[in-house]
């Protein structure tokens, strides 16, 4: 595809704001559409979120992707610190280190120096000030309520007025709506809510480092502490399929977080440390909730959507032999691991788009494939 081919992206969280900074910087024709009136209300608005390492016995895929996806959110956050600067955006986050400890916090399963905290709206600000500097045009108040193959995107704006536009591309990064746009594209994603809580704590309060147990609290960071998070899930696209989803779970990954206990916030900081889970108990915290959305084998969608109106022939036995659609891409499913998947997920699309090599593995590409569940699926069949 030639550069300055106009691409659509759908949604300003993390997703969207990482593909509109990457697209844009490789020289296409950026429009992003976003239904609210600002950037990040979703899950990307969190005051706080934590980048860290994926723990696991064998380094397996999962623990690959989010190794080289914290790296170039690194990179990243060092790139957009000049913008967010100029912008007066704030710090955009610090590696502060993580420290990894198992679920009830009596041993220690890794330090990550490199770890950090991050302000996830802040940095969709700063994706999106220089995707703005590079040519790319931001649209509020405008819903895509359906896109096509063909590329064809019908948008209901705040004002009531709807239209239909063209695009040579469109990036579908509209977190838990996803399926409302890609019915049929056999995403597999669950809805899962979570809330993390804010407390106000003078920085002599602060824990030196980000600590991961049942829960992770953060240190303070301008005057507050983030403590997180739950995970409830409540909404899949595979409520009815019980078979198929069991076929997709379990890969060997010790997540450290242990997403499906029941323990409210103020217990999991007080596995981490008692004495601070006893100031806050007498604080009132500021708690936010809002929705994940995650994949059953924990990995993101990244990449071009599967063609459901071709009927899959029964040779096809390879991820690359899947029919795709031209025009549609997909980055979403990133779970609970925004920070390190977007900017990644969003260098990988732009390559593909662009026609270039992708920045990582076949292996790692075909293990984030949008279209791999429904391989899994088609391969059971057989
Ligand atoms: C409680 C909690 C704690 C978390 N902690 C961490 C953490 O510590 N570290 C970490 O890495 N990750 C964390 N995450 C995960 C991280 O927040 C998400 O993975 C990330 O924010 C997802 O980004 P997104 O852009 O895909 O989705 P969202 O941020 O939800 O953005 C989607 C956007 O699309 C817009 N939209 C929806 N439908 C349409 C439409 N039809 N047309 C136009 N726009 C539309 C929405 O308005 C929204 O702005 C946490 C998540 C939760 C819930």
């Amino acid at each position: 595809m030639v550069t300055r081919a106009k691409v659509a992206i759908i949604g300003a969280g993390l997703a969207g704001a990482a593909c509109a900074r990457a697209l844009s910087r490789a020289g296409f024709s950026v429009t992003l559409l976003e239904a609210a009136d600002q950037p990040a209300t979703g899950a990307s608005g969190n005051p706080i979120g934590i980048l860290h390492p994926l723990i696991s016995k064998d380094h397996n895929l999962a623990s690959q992707w989010v190794e080289i996806g914290m790296a170039t959110t690194l990179r990243w956050l060092s790139e957009l610190s000049d913008v967010a600067r100029a912008q007066g955006i704030g710090t955009l986050g610090e590696s502060c280190g993580v420290l990894q400890m198992n679920a009830d916090a009596s041993e220690l399963v890794s330090w990550a120096p490199e770890g950090a905290w991050i302000k996830p709206a802040r940095f969709v600000q700063a994706c999106l000030a220089d995707a703005a500097a590079h040519g790319a045009e931001l649209v509020f108040g405008a819903r895509a309520v359906a896109v096509d193959a063909q590329g064809e995107v019908s948008i209901h704006s705040r004002g009531g007025e709807s239209h239909a536009q063209r695009f040579d591309a469109v990036v579908i990064c509209n977190a838990a709506d996803i399926h409302r746009l890609l019915p049929d594209a056999q995403l597999m994603l669950n809805s899962i809510r979570g809330t993390v809580s804010s407390y106000a704590l003078p920085m002599e309060r602060s824990l030196p480092t980000v600590i991961c147990a049942s829960g992770y609290a953060t240190p303070v960071v301008e005057g507050e502490m983030v403590v997180g998070a739950s995970y409830e899930r409540i909404e899949s696209d595979f409520d009815h399929e019980p078979d198929d989803s069991a076929q997709f779970r379990g890969q060997d990954v010790m997540e450290g977080v242990d997403e499906g206990d029941a323990l409210s916030n103020l217990d999991r900081l007080h596995v981490i440390s008692p004495s601070l889970a006893e100031i806050c108990a007498d604080l009132m915290p500021a708690d936010r909730t809002s929705i994940r959305s995650a994949t059953l084998d924990r990995m993101p969608h990244v990449g071009r959507v599967l063609d459901w109106t071709k009927p899959l022939a029964p040779s096809v036995s390879q991820i690359h032999q899947m029919p795709r659609c031209e025009r549609l891409w997909v980055l979403g499913g990133l779970g609970s691991r925004g920070l390190s998947s977007a900017p990644l997920g969003a260098e990988v699309i732009a390559a593909q788009i662009a026609g270039q090599p992708a920045p990582i593995s076949s292996r790692l590409l075909a293990a984030v494939d949008p279209t791999r569940f429904a391989l899994r699926r088609h391969q059971r069949r057989k």
